[in-house]
């Protein structure tokens, strides 16, 4: 078989793999990378062309396939997670190939609204798989879901099985044993796999470097909860900011406003996208707990209703990460109508994703509300990612007969080269080292 490493092995972002077996090919994930968009002008974010996106990097350079000579043989688009950088370059790439698209309910509810958005026409089929189950692609193709924890619900390890054996792709996970919505990771699968030949494992790098084991979701629960119950008094407004996609996250900080015998309000365009994505596919019911508020003449009238009697919501929102146009900015810059004062709290239930510009626009927001004297409480999580040792445990239960690091720069992919050595792996032999546009034979 050969893989085509094609975008997410320079970078954090625009992942995108494709594999060929006799005649047919499998992409895996097809992901944007935000950086580039984030840094444009709001105009220039208007009706961005693929032409466009392409030019500032954006897309991953599917180009290659061309090259090679696999477009027209690809069989299949399979999706992890809803998350952006694995599946908002579809409404852009998809079209091109004349295949199906899997992904597990949520992903797919989810990747529906992103095509609409987009105003994308898809001639492919849309084909919804359900974690823990397999389909086929073709006569000589399957693909299996396996059931993993992320950020976000319905993530899969995604398990191609082909004549040549099989390939397990393993991006984005955390082995997360007490997980706030779905089921723990499906080990059993997992360590079966040992005994069913994985010819190859494309796995995460990206906090490769990082000792020890990721804390579950319950352990940023739990720092949440100690926040949100100490600080609510008679007089104060409760902020709640994470990001949209992490529905147990959100589930958490509602549960906790009902202990406070507070009121939920969902503020945000992405927040009730992703919300109701999630309801679609009965994950959640957050409509019967709270009041979603997509567009800004609704956001503008809840908003004077809150300041009124602040001491009576908790409101959820986008702009954890200061990010231009969310809820939150446009509080602090007075487009949206909101008097913060002193003794309300903002709590971010979130890291500041290190990109320069994320840390611009956080340090702008959190100087602009404490000069309002509000009360600020940050890194209120845990990550949706595995650590070094969440990935030696991964490669010792699956066994893999080679490995290709993956989603990250060439710091991050040689961490994760450097424990496969560890794990008896050598470069060259069974552990390759990829770049953006590369092909490699197993
Ligand atoms: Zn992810």
């Amino acid at each position: 078989m050969e893989i085509c490493t094609v975008g997410g092995y320079n970078e954090v972002g625009k992942n995108m793999t494709a594999v060929k077996v006799g005649d047919e090919v499998v992409i895996f994930d097809m992901g944007i990378y935000l950086p580039p968009i984030v840094n444009l002008e709001e105009e220039e974010k208007l009706n961005l062309s693929t032409i466009k996106l392409r030019k500032i990097g954006a897309l991953p350079d599917d180009t290659v396939l061309d090259q090679l000579g696999w477009t027209k043989k690809v069989k299949a688009i399979c999706l992890g997670h809803v998350h952006l950088d694995h599946i908002e370059a579809v409404p852009y790439l998809a079209a091109k190939y004349n295949c199906p698209i899997y992904a597990s309910p949520y992903t797919m509810e989810v990747l529906k609204v992103i095509i609409a958005e987009e105003d994308a026409i898809l001639p492919n089929d849309l084909r919804t798989i359900n974690l823990n189950t397999t389909m086929k692609i073709s006569d000589s193709l399957k693909i299996e879901f396996i059931n993993i924890t992320h950020s976000t619900p319905q993530s899969a390890m995604m398990c191609l099985h082909t004549k040549e054996g099989i390939v397990l792709y393993c991006n984005d996970f955390k082995f997360d044993n007490n997980p706030i919505i779905g089921d723990a990771p499906n080990y059993a699968r997992l360590k079966e796999l040992r005994y069913q030949n994985v010819a190859a494992m494309i796995v995460e790098s990206l906090y490769a470097d990082r000792e020890g084991k990721t804390p579950s979701e319950k352990v940023a629960r739990e720092l949440l909860k100690d926040v949100m119950l100490g600080v609510s008094n008679e007089k104060n407004a409760i902020f709640v900011t994470t990001f949209a996609s992490h529905i147990a996250r959100i589930s958490s900080a509602v549960e906790f406003a009902e202990q406070l015998k507070r009121k939920v309000v969902f503020l945000g365009r992405s927040m009730g996208k992703y919300i109701k994505a999630a309801e679609n596919v009965s994950i959640v019911n957050f409509s019967k707990k709270g009041e979603i508020v997509s567009y800004k003449r609704d956001i503008k009238k809840v908003l004077s209703k809150i300041e009124k009697n602040r001491d009576e919501y908790v409101v959820i929102c986008t702009g954890n990460q200061g990010e231009p146009g969310s809820t939150l900015d446009k509080m602090v810059k007075k487009q949206l109508q909101f008097n913060f004062k002193d003794g309300d709290s903002v709590i971010f239930a979130s890291k500041v994703i290190p990109d320069p510009v994320n840390i611009a626009n956080r340090k702008v927001l959190e100087s602009k509300l404490k000069k309002a004297r509000v009360r600020i409480f940050t890194d209120i999580h845990s990550s949706g990612h595995s650590s070094r040792e969440d990935l030696r445990d991964l490669i010792t239960m699956v066994k893999p007969k080679n490995i290709i690091p993956a989603h990250g720069d060439g710091a991050k992919l040689n961490a994760l080269a450097e424990l496969a050595k560890e794990c008896g792996y050598s470069q060259g032999k069974n552990l390759y080292l990829m770049y953006n546009g590369k092909k490699i034979k197993i």
